[in-house]
């Protein structure tokens, strides 16, 4: 990306994961102008269209095939938020109970109902949706239930005691909704073991079991579908971000024998957005066609044994985790500890490496406990060059905080000298096009 003065930035927030391909890939922008060429509508609320039809089976078919072949599609207002909206009120309306299982540090949006299952007390407003429970979240590197480096996680025993407990306090609730992966909550993948539990437990007490994909859908985490390494089926999925190809798209995918509420139970008039179908399709078919996920896998080693090895020289880097190129350095003040005995995270020191980071032309998200999780999420096509770039950068950055630790109180984050960006220009030039986009077809 270029500022007004001409500035060049790498983006490692990509529209916050909404970007697969990156700004403006050809095949995005091309399937647009062929959208409008071909005198489609843009919006047409329900009514199948040549490009609905092709996206509701190209849709399916990255789906599990049991899962697909009894599955009903929802196009939501196009938002994660209200697509999580509608995933509440499609287990209420088929379980005709009221609760709903969240987990600590989870986000799935800011609507209201969608932000009584948020983790983060910051946004809350007084209120909200009730009946929520919250459970705890495996999250290795501050365990929850309370064990030094976390090996074997034992968070899905609290859930099943919980839900099991004649004398446990909480009624059996509709649905229970979760990221395999938790994004804003500081990039925390949960263990094969917790999603394979959680399936078992919400399928033996008929609770639906709500994925949200709104950040992972389609080959974020190095497989199309962050669940689908524990080999789970959910009974619901949410989508949004990349399913649009850079455009607003929501939907959710559900079990049909979950399909008892009427129609127009869930009715948001930007439900038929035909052009993000369109650039969704196209990004699709490039993820298929140029073996992104593969990128993605070898990408996220790359990027790991980097920032490992940074970690191995700052003490303030307590933990690099994350899955494919969702990823993540928790930022902790090493010579202090919180309550529980574990580094205490350090936010103020994370803003200052990430203001760092900008100045040298790098944009990165902080996300996390206390905001204290530097989070990378570079499109789905970064080149081996440019995550050594990226890489290259964070250790600047890293040089440049180095000593800056905060001790008693945040410092203001210090004024650094501008990048090199005719350099960086010259880096995205010499990057760019190093997966060639494809032929259009269809
Ligand atoms: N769920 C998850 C996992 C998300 O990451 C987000 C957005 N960051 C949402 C839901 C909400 O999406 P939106 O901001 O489009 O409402």
């Amino acid at each position: 990306m270029s500022d007004v003065d001409g500035r060049v930035f790498m983006d490692c927030l990509c529209g916050a994961g909404t970007l697969a391909l990156g700004h403006n890939h050809p095949v995005t922008v091309e399937a647009i102008r062929k959208h409008l060429d071909e005198g489609y509508p843009l919006h047409s609320l329900d009514l199948t269209s040549p490009v609905k039809h092709r996206y509701v089976e190209e849709l399916l078919s990255t789906l599990p095939a049991p899962f697909a072949s009894k599955a009903r599609i929802q196009f939501c207002s196009p938002s994660g938020a209200d697509a999580v909206e509608a995933a509440i009120k499609l287990v209420k309306t088929a379980t005709g109970r009221s609760g709903i299982i969240a987990f600590q540090g989870g986000y799935h949006g800011q609507t209201h109902g969608a932000l009584a299952l948020m983790g983060n007390l910051g946004p809350k407003v007084p209120g909200l949706m009730p009946d929520v429970q919250f459970h705890p979240y495996p999250y290795a590197y501050r365990c929850p239930m309370g064990n030094q480096q976390c090996k074997d996680c034992n968070c899905g025993q609290f859930s099943r005691s919980a839900l099991s407990d004649p004398e446990g306090g909480v009624a059996l609730p509709a649905g229970m909704i979760f990221e395999a992966v938790q994004g804003e909550g500081g990039v925390i993948p949960a263990p094969k073991r917790w999603l394979q539990e959680m399936r078992n437990i919400s399928g033996e007490k008929g609770i639906a079991l709500i994925l949200d994909e709104v950040q992972t859908g389609w080959g974020r985490t190095g497989t199309m579908y962050a669940f689908e390494e524990s080999g789970i089926l959910p009974d619901v999925i949410v989508l949004s971000k990349a399913i649009g190809g850079g455009l607003p798209l929501a939907v959710i995918v559900y079990r049909e024998d979950l399909d008892v509420w009427k129609p127009g139970a869930h009715a948001g008039t930007f439900r038929g957005n035909q052009l993000a179908m369109a650039t969704g399709l196209a990004t699709l078919q490039y993820i298929r066609e140029h073996d992104i996920l593969g990128n993605v896998q070898a990408m996220s080693s790359r990027f790991m044994g980097q920032l490992l090895a940074l970690q191995r020289r700052h003490h303030f880097i307590g933990d690099v985790r994350g899955k494919g190129l969702m990823l993540g350095m928790e930022i902790v003040d090493p010579e202090c500890s919180d309550e529980m005995g574990r580094p205490r995270a350090s936010g103020a020191l994370a803003r200052n490496l990430q203001a760092a980071c900008f100045s040298e032309g790098l944009m990165v998200e902080l996300g996390g406990r206390h905001g204290a999780v530097m989070r990378l999420l570079p499109p789905l096509n970064v080149a081996a060059c440019q995550v050594d770039a990226i890489c290259a950068v964070i250790a600047r950055a890293c040089q440049m905080v180095a000593g800056t630790e905060e001790r008693s109180g945040a410092k203001p984050a210090p004024v650094y000298e501008r990048a090199d960006f005719a350099s960086l220009a010259a880096l995205a030039e010499t990057c760019s096009g190093v997966v060639e986009p494809p032929a259009l077809v269809g």
